[in-house]
């Protein structure tokens, strides 16, 4: 697996797609609970005011950047990574590899029926997937006794998570030791794009490092959270200045 690097303190791992998959075949081999969290520069401010989030990011046995902005903000550290890995792309990826390696695959949360979508979309392109089970659930505390039940009963080798960042990693952060799950993933809006209920930037705007853009016209609600970019770049710029000193 690529080193770490850490930016405003946040863990990012310097891995490609291919390297994610052979971590996350290195962990089911292991066995055990691990935890894989996809941060960009919202999940690095929303952990600059919330410790608990902090320490998830802090712990999580896999970091992968995703989010263009981490990449540029390491250039500026000149400590760079080498690939976006980002958690809407590697979801497919991993469901692909799950396919093809008898991998049973669990996925938790989203909207009314999204998961299940989700999963027989991803059963349709890939018909020896295992889908372990579907459960939407809620992020609440109250019910996370129902969706371990369900976990527990179904073994999966790896859950997909979708309730949100930080929720989501929280979930995994509070129940892991319940499960015994070796790949556990927060997965954001992955299961909107592969269900059809929400659409990604055209890849040109991906290229160029514009999704967020695309993502501010679609959902302009995220604007307030969407300042979490603006503030990232300026922290960063800030620490580069100090650590150039
Ligand atoms: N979601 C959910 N329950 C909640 C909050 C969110 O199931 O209480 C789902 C939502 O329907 C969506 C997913 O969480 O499918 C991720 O939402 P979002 O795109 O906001 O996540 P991000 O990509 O920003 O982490």
């Amino acid at each position: 697996m690529g080193k770490a690097i850490t930016l405003l303190r946040v863990p990012v791992h310097d891995v490609t797609y291919a390297e994610t998959l052979i971590a996350i075949g290195q962990f089911i081999a292991e066995g055990g609970a691990h935890q894989l969290c996809t941060v960009n520069p919202e999940f690095v401010m929303a952990a600059q005011e919330d410790a608990d989030f902090m320490a998830i990011l802090r712990n999580a046995d896999l970091c992968v950047p995703d989010g263009i902005g981490l990449l540029w903000a390491a250039r500026m550290l000149r400590q760079p990574l080498r690939e976006r890995v980002a958690g809407s792309d590697l979801a497919p990826m991993i469901a692909a590899e799950a396919a093809s390696r008898q991998w049973r695959v669990f996925f938790l949360g989203a909207g009314e029926g999204v998961a299940a979508k989700a999963a027989s979309i991803l059963k349709a392109r890939h018909p020896e997937l295992i889908v372990a089970g579907v459960w939407a659930g809620s992020p609440h505390p109250n019910d996370d006794e129902a969706a371990i039940e369900k976990i527990c009963a179904a073994g999966p080798h790896i859950l997909f998570a979708a309730y949100g960042a930080p929720a989501q990693d929280k979930w995994i952060a509070r129940n892991r030791d319940r499960l015994n799950v070796p790949v556990m993933m927060g997965v954001g809006g992955s299961l909107d794009f592969i269900a059809g209920t929400a659409t990604r930037a055209p890849r040109w705007m991906q290229r160029i490092g514009l999704e967020w853009l695309h993502r501010l016209a679609h959902q302009p609600w995220r604007w307030k959270r969407m300042l979490a970019l603006p503030r990232f770049a300026v922290a960063v710029a800030r620490e580069s200045v100090i650590s150039d000193r």
